[in-house]
């Protein structure tokens, strides 16, 4: 641990520690900058060397907020970048622009190191190195060159887009600096709001409020700038009040843009009589040139960010400024000790209002919902729109998580007040996601966690509000991980292939059909199951590639199976996701069946029932092109949902596929076996057949028989196999492959027959 305070200690113990204990004298005798400051960024340790490169002796740091003393508000995000990089114990290093005493701004090479506090931890201290340009002491400056030099600087700034208030902030404390003034001020003009005070610099006690009228007017008319060497012997404009309970003596004011459209005001006060100071008007007046040159194209910026930064429906901030400001928070919180946290909300279920009630009272209700919830933010916090349904907030000043999680329960409980829509009332309810800044998330890092936990409450039931925590968070990176690995896979066409396990007639014993399912073979991971990486091919959009490969692969894989007597096709899994998109899946399906040669009839596309059963109303199109098409649909792990036969009709399904958790318990709970015969009746009503997964044991073959289903699947008969160990088994079927109905009590035998 460095050790700057005591006197050094090189015993033994030092040996093993990271760090050595360094003398301060040595320190000071380093030709760098050395600054320690803490977790409050004030300065603890301040070496010579900081001395030279500043300007401030270690006796005025010491103590003071290092931000305040040397870092521009230009510079302030950079640091803030390097800062966090530091804090989460990365290297830390760069180029930034820092200023000293004098107010001169000059770039910096810097390196940050935390000095204690590991992974979410704060540290307590952050030491910085710094060399300046040119280890020699630079020569002073004339005020003239120190001037230009300011002005280049400045116009550079507003070229280079920066916003306006970093700006009209530089020029105050540059023309207070340059002219060493004691105060210097900047009061704007704004088209809508008139003159406002836009930066002030050295004024004793509280701000000035808006400028003297009576100097404005002068300045107005005369189009001369005001130049007060004494106010005592002042004639044309009387000293305010409020000047004069300062203590100010002299004063120049000069106007920013022209008399006709004015911009603002750039003047500097002198607690004593001033002689000459109609020197400084060029300098004052070029600083004034270079801003009304700014705020004219700021103008333009301005709407067209506007226009960019906010959402046309609501008028909300959208995704881009939320994570703006989230960034900015993030990059100083540390400031004050309070902490930012962004919360996602996603109204539940609203694709159904906007559906059933079209879209145009879908958007009244978006309006509707943002005025409630706008009322509930505190002053301060920001409420953003992030896409269709989603809002979101970004809390600045935490307290602690339980302020937050009470605005998620006042934004809950708003929601449950009805919103009348056509003279129809609403009631709604949303699921919503919180991350608390862990001071080594970027903003988007943190948006993403909220997200995260705002999908966690939607499993959990919706209608509530979820914490990000350190489980989320390893499954997040887990699924990141995932995904780029996936989608280099999918690139690469190496890895990802597919296996075939048979569909065996319960009353034939014959192979009628086969199941293509996904495999994964990941080059250092290794298998990867299709459970862990079809979600998240789902949530990333892969699911349209991997979707497509499989059913390219799979049919051109089973093209030489169409002539195999008694088999009847394969049966490929589809996600309700590719559904979304009208018309994708009876594309893909046309595409398949003609590039690989196939009858349509020989394909099946299963599908799952609680998914179909959120996106139902795009499911029912894409649902009738495919039938149109004469591919065969199959309702899969039927028993795990909503359960509902109803619509099995009503989407034109082929075939309902009992799920394996249902048929698990066939043979011990009578309840389970009497559901199953229940849906095996309706099925057959509906002219459906039945497919029993996961058929383990000959008492559940038997079991199933004895209730007349017509197909089974499962480890019993064969596992997922290889398309040349599934071409071989169904060339050549095992010769007793069903149990005797009668006379058997059998005993397990998992998938022990397969050659
Ligand atoms: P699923 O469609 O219900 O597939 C049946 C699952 O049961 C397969 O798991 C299969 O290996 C497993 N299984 C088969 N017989 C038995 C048995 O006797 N006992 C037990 N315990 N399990 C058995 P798998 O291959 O891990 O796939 C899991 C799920 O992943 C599939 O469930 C399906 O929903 C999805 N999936 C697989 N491949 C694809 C694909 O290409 N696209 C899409 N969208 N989803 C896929
Ligand atoms: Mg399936
Ligand atoms: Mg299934």
């Amino acid at each position: 641990m460095l050790d700057l305070t005591s006197t050094p200690d090189l015993g033994p113990g030092n040996a093993q520690a990271p760090w050595v204990a360094v003398p301060r004298e040595l320190l000071d005798e380093v030709d760098a900058a050395v600054i320690v400051r803490g977790a409050d960024w004030k300065v603890s340790y301040w070496n010579r060397g900081a001395e030279r490169l500043y300007g401030y002796t270690s006796a005025h740091a010491l103590g003071r907020d290092l931000r305040d003393l040397i870092v521009p508000e230009l510079t302030l995000a950079a640091l803030g970048a390097l800062n966090r990089e530091a804090v989460a114990g990365r290297p830390a290093a760069g180029v930034i622009e820092l200023h000293d005493q004098a107010g001169r701004c000059f770039p910096v090479r810097v390196g940050l190191r935390a000095l204690d506090g590991e992974g979410d931890q704060q540290p307590s201290a952050v030491i910085g190195f710094a060399v300046g340009p040119g280890s020699q002491p630079r020569p002073a400056l004339s005020s003239v060159s120190v001037g230009h030099a300011e002005i280049a600087q400045l116009s550079w700034l507003a070229r280079r887009g920066a916003p306006l208030e970093a700006l009209f902030d530089r020029a105050a404390r540059k023309a207070a600096s340059v002219l060493s003034a004691d105060c210097a001020s900047l009061i704007g003009f704004r088209p809508d709001e008139g003159f406002v005070v836009e930066a002030v610099v050295g004024w004793p006690g509280r701000a000035p409020q808006v400028p003297s009228d009576e100097a404005l007017r002068y300045v107005l008319r005369s189009q001369r700038p005001l130049v007060v060497e004494d106010w005592e012997h002042e004639r044309r404009v009387s000293l305010p009040d409020h000047m004069r309970a300062r203590g100010i003596r002299a004063t120049v004011d000069v106007l920013i843009g022209d008399p006709e459209s004015p911009a603002g005001l750039l003047s500097v006060h002198y607690t004593t009589p001033q002689r000459s100071l109609r020197e400084h008007v060029p300098f004052l007046d070029a600083l004034g040139n270079v801003l009304a040159e700014a705020i004219d194209s700021g103008h333009v910026r301005e709407t067209v960010r506007r226009q960019s930064l906010h959402d046309t429906l609501t008028g909300l901030p959208n995704r881009a400024l939320l994570l703006d400001h989230l960034q900015h928070e993030l990059d100083f919180e540390d400031h004050r000790g309070k902490r930012p946290a962004v919360m996602v909300i996603d109204l539940d279920h609203f694709v159904i209002v906007n559906d059933s009630l079209g879209h145009q009272s879908g958007d009244e209700l978006l309006r509707l919902v943002t005025a409630r919830l706008e009322r509930l933010m505190r002053k301060g916090d920001m409420f953003a729109r992030l896409g269709a349904d989603e809002f979101a907030v970004l809390c600045r000043d935490l307290r602690s998580e339980v302020t937050v999680v009470r605005i998620a329960d006042r934004v809950l409980g708003a929601l449950e007040e009805p919103f009348t829509l056509q003279t129809e009332e609403r009631v709604l309810s949303a699921s919503i996601g919180i991350a608390v800044s862990n001071r080594t998330s970027s903003a988007e890092e943190l948006l993403r966690d909220a997200d995260a936990a705002m999908n966690h409450a939607k499993h959990r039931g919706r209608g509530r509000a979820e914490l990000f925590d350190k489980e989320m968070r390893a499954r997040v990176l887990g699924r990141v991980r995932t995904e780029s690995a996936l989608r280099a896979a999918l690139a690469r066409d190496e890895e990802i292939s597919v296996q075939y396990q048979p569909l065996v007639s319960l009353r034939s014993g014959e192979i009628v059909g086969a199941e293509a399912l996904a495999r994964w073979r990941h080059p250092d991971w290794g298998p990867v199951a299709p459970l862990e990486f079809v979600p998240v091919a789902e949530d990333s959009g892969l699911i349209h590639a991997l979707g497509a490969h499989i059913m390219h692969l799979a049919a051109r894989e089973a093209r030489a199976w169409q002539d195999v007597a008694g088999f009847r096709g394969i049966a490929i899994n589809v996600s309700a996701r590719q559904l979304v998109q009208p018309g994708e899946v009876a594309g893909l399906a046309r595409r398949v069946v003609l590039a690989q040669g196939i009858r349509p009839g020989f394909l099946t596309l299963e599908l799952t029932e609680s998914l179909l059963i959120e996106e139902l109303d795009s499911a029912r199109d894409a649902l009738g092109s495919l039938t149109a098409l004469g591919v065969r649909l199959a309702l899969d792990d039927f028993g795990t949902g909503y359960s509902s036969l109803s619509y099995l009709r009503d989407l034109r399904f082929d075939c309902v596929k009992i799920d394996q958790s249902l048929i698990r318990n066939i043979v011990d709970a009578p309840r389970d076996a009497a559901v199953i015969d229940a849906i095996i009746h309706l099925a057959h009503a509906l002219d459906l057949e039945v497919v029993a997964e996961g058929l383990e044991t000959d008492e559940q073959v038997a079991g199933l028989q004895a209730l007349g289903c017509d197909l089974g699947q499962g480890h019993r008969f064969a596992p997922p196999l290889a398309a040349a160990e599934f071409d071989a088994l169904l060339r050549e079927p095992p010769a007793d492959w069903l149990p005797r109905l009668k006379g058997r009590t059998g005993s397990r035998s998992a998938g022990t027959r397969v050659p």
